[in-house]
């Protein structure tokens, strides 16, 4: 067994791992709240573990491991997975409960070790005012660089408990338009053809399809999807063409084919290519990789004619608001999107989505242990639910 000991937190990878039965395991454990003096073994050993000493009237944070199971494999240019690690978090504060959620795929760093580890460093008890967003998410985001997902995690819970104090939905504070919301895409990852078709074959409902190219296949997939569908196209490449010449090329096939927007064609490290690409090609270039958090807005105007906001990466709802904001006020375009999720990271982002160009929010769709409900796709549209905060229901308690 693999272990580490951080920060005086000790972590066991078997346990976090969870080769056991996880459902079980966590059913068993209850509740979990971990102090940050405490070890993860005790905490998981122990059937309630609310630090005995918080304040009554401060915010409790709770968190628990949910490896997200994905209905099949999902290839991206560089690697393949089956499972998505998953840390569940909920604020509890005064009879209200606020639901987070924080995905790692792992290219992007963070994984259930780290996001525990960064969970547990956190003192939210000392807030006994769930309004002051601003404030407590400045101080998680003075706790430690990155963790942008564990911060994310923090952060949907505290718009969720607001939203619900205030009995209203988080479109409606933000004073979006509800009926505004976009058609979302639906994912086809890089397969065989015949995987592809029965892919496009469950998309039925979907009117935009988002395809993964990036390796020898690229024309392949286009051609496979168009043999049997002429719904729009939206490419994802993530970062997995060279060289930009050949880029360019590629595009102005793709816009043949009826694809209407490439993202993030190569390397994000690649700027001034990427800046040149955006300037001749007949598609928006849309930045994903190169854009993770506010700060990166501005560094993207001129690179880039649209960006990519999840709210894994930028740290959750009030970060992806400000980013909505400023990219709209330098006249870029804005998709949101989303990692593999549950219902409640999806819906969090939805709320977002009656002011976006784009949305690509089918994360919840790609795996089979939800436990939330929230936002709906009907005939390829997010519909948002009336429901207060982050717009979900509890399908399965799980802590
Ligand atoms: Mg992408």
């Amino acid at each position: 067994m693999r272990s580490e000991t951080t920060h005086g937190i000790h972590l066991s990878h078997k346990i976090a791992g969870m080769k056991t039965n996880r459902r079980n395991f966590i059913r068993t454990t209850g509740l979990l709240a971990i102090a940050s003096t405490a070890s993860i073994e005790s905490v998981f050993a122990t059937s309630a573990a609310f630090p005995s000493k918080n304040k009554k009237n401060g915010l409790s944070l709770s968190f628990v491991p949910h490896e997200l199971q994905l209905k099949h494999v999902f290839t991206l240019a560089n690697s393949s997975r089956k499972t998505t690690p998953d840390v569940l978090t909920k604020i509890d504060f005064q009879g209200y409960t606020g639901y987070g959620e924080a995905s790692m795929p792992p290219y992007l760093g963070e994984s259930i070790e780290s996001v525990i580890r960064f969970l547990s460093k956190l003192d939210l008890n000392q807030f006994t005012d769930p309004f002051q967003i601003e404030k407590i998410m400045h101080y998680v985001d003075s706790v430690d660089e990155g963790n942008c997902a564990a911060k994310a995690a923090v952060d949907i819970a505290l718009h969720d408990l607001t939203g619900k104090i205030m009995k209203q939905p988080w479109h409606n504070i933000w004073g979006f338009d509800k009926e505004k919301t976009p058609n979302t895409s639906f994912t086809i990852g890089i397969d065989t053809p015949e995987v592809v078709r029965q892919k496009v074959a469950e998309a039925e409902p979907y009117k935009i399809l988002k395809v993964k190219l990036g390796r020898e296949t690229d024309k392949m997939m286009i051609e496979t999807i168009r043999s049997v569908s002429d719904k729009p196209i939206c490419v994802d490449v993530n970062q997995g063409w060279p060289d930009r010449s050949r880029a360019l090329e590629m595009i102005y096939w793709l816009k043949e084919k009826g694809v209407v927007f490439v993202e993030q064609p190569l390397p994000k490290t690649a700027i001034d290519d990427n800046a040149w690409l955006t300037q001749n090609s007949p598609l928006p270039i849309i930045g994903d990789e190169a854009v993770q958090r506010l700060a990166d807005v501005k560094k993207a105007w001129g690179v880039y004619s649209g960006i990519n906001i999840k709210l894994m990466k930028c740290a959750g709802m009030r970060e992806a608001h400000q980013m909505l904001t400023a990219a709209k006020a330098l006249g870029m375009k804005v998709m949101i999107g989303c990692m593999t999720e549950t219902s409640c990271a999806i819906s969090a982002a939805a709320q977002l989505s009656p002011n976006a160009d784009w949305a690509d929010l089918d994360g919840n769709l790609l795996i089979s242990n939800d436990p939330y409900t929230g936002m709906e796709i009907k005939q390829g549209k997010i519909c948002l639910t009336n429901e207060s905060g982050i717009g979900i229901d509890v399908k399965e308690k799980l802590f």
